[in-house]
């Protein structure tokens, strides 16, 4: 790389923003860091700003997310990390991809809530969306290799670890605490998403978000569950032929082919040893998971339905992180929300931004009827 990538780090005190750091500083002179945001942890951002003295940080918590709008347009990085856990992660998406920077998105809200409106504005402001989710990567990069067009795929098998209740009966279910959903076998995250993953509701977010990012229909993607979190996707093309992407479960891998795309260069991770590797598949089961079963039917209604699942289901795993409603109680609760009609404007944000008011409100309506 002959010119420095100028980095903004959105959720720098995150999981996926700590990442960021930690391979943006294995090779400092390919980047310079220029914007960094937290929500909250003033002192860890003040850390990150001596180790990035020349980035300008933002503490969004205390200085309102206003102020980092139009700071991400006047500095126009080359290319913006959005690891904003939650809806909040949308309008610093739509700043960079209308300041001209590409966008490392492990926000999959951005694309559930306002697909359609991110794909064309990123169309429109020439900008590339490189998946850092997982699953979406792996699919991003096999895509690139191995189809040329998008007609050539003929199915996409998202995998998932299946969470810390895999075995668990649905009846055992009812009565884990929050402790145990915090407790992800394979991936260490944010509270959030790992009770998305728990609940499966995290897999949910990623089938919608495929069906936007890599325009394909929701029957024509699949979850596979594969507990060791090797493989992090496949494609499926018209001839037969499966392609996957393995690595050791590690989010430095996906940020970091982000960060140098298009260019493949070294890592410095440690690489997957076969020695005494065992990839285990099941079928998920979509009656014990249910967040997976309305998924695919927010993705298949389309509209606004998509979301107002994410708005519900963040505000069921909100409650259950505050001990208000049982873990099975957040499929009810979004089963509930998604039976309103969610017809709207996808490409109006402010119609979205009223869905997701409003199917907040629902879904915490019904939280106080529990
Ligand atoms: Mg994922």
């Amino acid at each position: 790389m002959s010119k420095k990538k100028r980095i903004a780090v959105l959720g720098a005190t995150g999981s996926i923003g700590k990442s960021s750091l930690d391979i943006i500083s294995r090779t400092k002179e390919n980047f310079e860091v220029i914007l960094l945001s937290a929500k909250s942890s003033k002192s860890r951002l003040e850390e990150f700003s001596k180790q990035f003295p020349r980035a300008v940080c933002v503490l969004t918590e205390r200085d309102g997310i206003n102020k980092l709008l139009p700071l991400i347009k006047e500095l126009k990085p080359d290319i913006t990390i959005n690891g904003i856990a939650g809806a909040a992660g949308l309008k610093p998406s739509l700043a960079a991809i209308e300041s001209g920077s590409d966008l490392a998105l492990a926000n999959k809200e951005t694309i559930v809530m306002a697909g359609q409106i991110v794909i064309r504005l990123a169309k429109e402001n020439n900008v590339k969306i490189i998946p850092v989710d997982s699953e979406h990567s792996a699919i991003f990069h096999l895509m690139r290799a191995y189809s040329q067009t998008n007609d050539a795929i003929s199915g996409i098998f998202l995998t998932a670890s299946g969470g810390p209740f895999r075995d668990f009966s649905f009846q055992e279910m009812e009565n884990v605490t929050v402790k145990e959903a915090l407790c992800h076998p394979t991936w260490n995250m944010g509270a959030k998403i790992t009770i998305d993953s728990a609940s499966m509701a995290n897999k949910g977010l990623e089938i919608i978000e495929a069906c936007h990012l890599f325009n394909i229909n929701p029957d024509k993607i699949k979850v596979v569950i594969h507990p060791q979190s090797i493989i992090h996707s496949m494609i499926r093309l018209r001839n037969g032929v499966i392609y996957a992407q393995m690595s050791k479960p590690d989010m430095r891998h996906p940020i970091h082919d982000a960060l140098y795309w298009p260019v493949t260069e070294s890592s410095g991770l440690e690489p997957l040893d076969f020695d005494s590797l065992t990839l285990d598949f099941y079928k998920p089961d979509i009656q014990k998971f249910p967040m997976l079963k309305y998924a695919w039917h927010a993705a298949e209604k389309g509209e606004l339905y998509p979301c107002a699942y994410n708005a519900a289901n963040e505000e069921a795993a909100a409650a259950f992180l505050e001990e208000k409603i049982k873990f099975t109680d957040i499929p009810r609760i979004t089963e509930h929300v998604l039976q309103a009609d969610w017809h709207g404007d996808v490409f109006n944000l402010d119609i979205i931004l009223k869905a997701d008011t409003d199917a907040r409100f629902k879904a915490n309506s019904f939280i106080k009827s529990i």
